[in-house]
């Protein structure tokens, strides 16, 4: 399989050939097609750290949002702001021919009474609940279409975080696509994993 096989706009196939990929990883190959499905299909996907699933669900991203609304239409949301940062730098990358804009949603990122205009927020779930707390006046989260939720394991495994996701989840309107992945799926994870996403299309490499 190659990317032009997976009718990609062609702003993002030029920073997909700009990062220097050649051609879908594993993970990608499968999941792209279940995630740009129309209309929009849940998915539960098992990936380690170093198979591609961030360009994945990253390109499903960008491929949803619309730039001519200068209003958050997707959410990602990663266990540490590390990894929202490293999330934020390959979807500006991958990102960087289209007018798609991101905020890097960690603590100290925003302030009261100004609203983001920024297309794709990436970032930590206590941020997340506490911009939606402030009842639409930081973002509408009525124009949420996409809700990834990476590294789930590492997520529940952090006190609280787990919680916060599912605060999060109930504020975001009906037919947002649930995106989830996660290393390992021990018991609690695919629990969380089948109410987070429910009748995803799933995929255990
Ligand atoms: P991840 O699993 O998302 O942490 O990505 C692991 C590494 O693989 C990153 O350094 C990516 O830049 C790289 N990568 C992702 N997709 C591809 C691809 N299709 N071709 C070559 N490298 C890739």
């Amino acid at each position: 399989k190659t990317f032009e096989e997976l009718n990609l706009h062609e702003s993002l196939m030029k920073g997909i050939y700009s990062v220097g990929f050649k051609k879908p990883s594993k993970i990608q190959e499968v999941a792209l097609p279940l995630l740009l499905s129309n209309p929009p299909k849940n998915l539960i996907g098992q990936s380690q750290s170093g198979t591609g699933k961030t360009a994945a669900f990253t390109l499903n991203m960008l491929s949803r949002v619309d730039p001519a609304l200068l209003t958050p239409q997707a959410i990602c949301l990663a266990p540490s702001r590390e990894l929202a940062r490293q999330i934020q730098e390959v979807v500006d990358k991958i990102g960087q021919f289209t007018d798609i804009q991101t905020h890097l949603a960690v603590p100290g990122s925003w302030s009261r009474g100004q609203k983001i205009t920024k297309h794709i927020l990436i970032g930590t779930p206590g941020t997340l609940v506490d911009m939606l707390s402030r009842k639409g006046t930081i973002f509408d989260p009525r124009q949420i279409r996409v809700f990834v939720l990476d590294e789930a394991d590492e997520m529940i495994a952090l006190q609280g975080l787990g919680d916060q996701t599912v605060r999060i989840k109930k504020m975001l309107p009906p037919g947002v696509q649930n995106v989830l992945f996660s290393a390992t799926f021990p018991e609690e994870v695919q629990r969380f994993a089948e109410s987070f996403a429910p009748e995803a299309n799933k995929l255990f490499l």
